[in-house]
């Protein structure tokens, strides 16, 4: 027996059970789901106040694009072309990210704690997907397959964990300091002084640096 082939590729039975049209469909789904949050990241890492958290969004876009990479590989062990079909779940999650952090004050602690949390809940669906996706090739001897997944499977958890991290280290506890008229001192201080994002940010991190 070709072990090369039962490791990567399925066989014209397995193509035809239920079972398997649902793995291609949940890898098509991820597929447009990781470009998707692709482009959340990007808007994100300008929007977070603080350098902690926009340097962890970067650091996950890089992940991303890996993880877009991976999927592209996956689709070639299925002898597939690469093919995205919209994740309905990721699209509203980003809908409801990109409403609730328009309604917090720019450049705040608030801000930045509601980015993490919506951005934990788009890590949390990733890993049901991953992980129950990697099941899935396991069951159907897709090694090389599984191997794939799991591997951005870990990197999501990773980002999790990171995320939970940073927002409990201080983000949380100084956005629960802020108060709604915050935000119109900040309004003066960068008519006043024209002071740049990136000052504030390094303002910031000296300071939680400090504290
Ligand atoms: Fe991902
Ligand atoms: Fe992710």
């Amino acid at each position: 027996m070709n072990t090369q082939s039962k490791s990567s590729h399925a066989d014209f039975e397995t193509k035809n059970k239920p079972l398997f049209q649902f793995f291609t469909d949940g890898i098509k789904d991820l597929y447009w789901a990781e470009k998707a949050i692709e482009s959340l990241l990007k808007k994100n890492k300008s929007l977070a106040y603080t350098e902690e958290l926009s340097d962890a969004i970067e650091d996950h876009e890089l992940q991303t694009q890996k993880h877009i990479l991976r999927l592209e590989k996956v689709f070639k062990h299925l002898d597939m072309k690469p093919e995205g079909k919209k994740c309905e779940a990721i699209a509203g999650i980003i809908k409801e990210a990109e409403e609730t952090v328009s309604d917090t004050p720019e450049m705040s602690m608030t801000r930045d704690a509601v980015i993490i949390i919506n951005a934990q809940k788009v890590e949390h669906y990733e890993i049901a997907s991953y992980g129950g996706l990697l099941q899935i090739a396991l069951t159907f001897n897709l090694d090389a397959i599984a191997d794939l997944l799991e591997k951005s499977l870990l990197e999501e958890e990773e980002t999790d964990v990171l995320l939970s991290e940073i927002a409990e280290s201080f983000i949380n506890l100084e956005a629960a300091e802020e108060n709604e008229d915050d935000n119109e001192d900040d309004d003066n201080d960068k008519n006043d002084n024209k002071s740049s994002k990136e000052g504030n940010k390094q303002k910031r991190a000296t300071a939680s640096a400090s504290a």
